[in-house]
């Protein structure tokens, strides 16, 4: 088809904007397209939570990470394959209401459970879902309506939420904390947010990007960064987690640089919890 399009606009001579707008038009309608899987997803359930370990210095489990995966056909798609697109469309509201709900309903299954009570999930919060005005109403329904332990839910915003009124955040922030939620910056160290933002913030946890633990133990440029992170966490009392720790080495070097938790693919893939 895009081929016909090539030859339509080239028999039209110069005319190249026929065929950017055939483009356009398809990306369009992909987009549209999506946007209908993405709703009709919503309400035949293919979407589901994987879950990934988080762990301490001993190896123990504190808690998870929920990863929201959609399962279409029998496929496993990745968040960077829709969640952009719920982000435009505004679907990350519905889809993201059903990723705290899951993950509220299994914290207050293991509320029962002696062996399983001390786990905590962390939730990743999308910047649109932040600025819904409704957004704190409606954790704390969620909370009432699945009777989870709020102390045992983590919300990971990022700091690219952080570029609007702050005075406004931090009141979201405080409310939800009052229940006992805490927060967690994702992928610290990537965003553009000042640190006097970042330290006017009240957060609970650091969460070193990956991107940074990489190439930790090849880099000394990177190790700076991690230590620069580990440090500030520890200046402003706040637990400091590192994702996407593959090897031994890097468990070790953070160890050496101050950091006591992990979470990565050396622990575990993220995966359906099971049953
Ligand atoms: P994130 O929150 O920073 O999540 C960490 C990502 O790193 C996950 O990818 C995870 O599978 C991957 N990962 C974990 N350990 C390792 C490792 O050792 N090595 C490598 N290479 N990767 C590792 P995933 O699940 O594909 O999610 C990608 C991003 O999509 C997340 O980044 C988060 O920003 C977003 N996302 C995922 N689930 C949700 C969700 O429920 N809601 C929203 N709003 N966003 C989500
Ligand atoms: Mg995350
Ligand atoms: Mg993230
Ligand atoms: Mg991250």
């Amino acid at each position: 088809q895009a081929e016909l399009a090539m030859y339509d606009a080239k028999k039209a001579g110069r005319d190249q904007i026929r065929f950017f707008d055939f483009e356009m038009q398809e990306q369009a309608d992909k987009r549209t397209e999506l946007e209908a899987g993405i709703r009709k997803g919503l309400d035949s359930q293919e979407f589901c939570l994987y879950y990934q370990s988080q762990h301490e210095a001993d190896g123990s489990v504190l808690g998870y990470e929920a990863l929201v995966r959609w399962v279409r056909e029998g496929v496993v798609i990745p968040p960077s394959d829709f969640i952009p697109q719920a982000e435009q469309s505004g679907l990350i509201i519905p889809l993201g209401q059903w990723i705290l709900k899951t993950a509220c309903e299994q914290l207050a299954k293991w509320k029962e459970l002696p062996d399983k009570q001390h786990l905590s999930i962390a939730v990743n919060i999308s910047a649109v879902q932040f600025q819904d005005p409704k957004f704190a109403q409606q954790v704390i329904s969620l909370l009432d309506q699945t009777q989870a332990p709020a102390d045992r839910l983590e919300l990971e915003i990022t700091e690219s939420m952080l570029i609007s009124d702050l005075d406004k955040i931090i009141d979201i922030l405080l409310l939800l904390k009052t229940r006992g939620i805490r927060f967690s910056l994702d992928d610290f160290g990537t965003g553009y947010s000042s640190l006097d933002r970042l330290t006017n913030l009240p957060l609970d946890q650091l969460k070193i990007d990956q991107r940074f633990v990489r190439n930790l133990d090849k880099h000394s440029r990177d190790a700076a960064v991690v230590k620069t992170i580990i440090d500030l966490g520890r200046n402003l009392g706040l637990s400091v987690i590192a994702e996407g720790v593959e090897t031994d080495n890097q468990r070790e070097r953070l160890l050496e640089l101050g950091c006591y938790q992990f979470q990565g693919y050396l622990f575990a893939k993220p995966a359906l919890l099971p049953e």
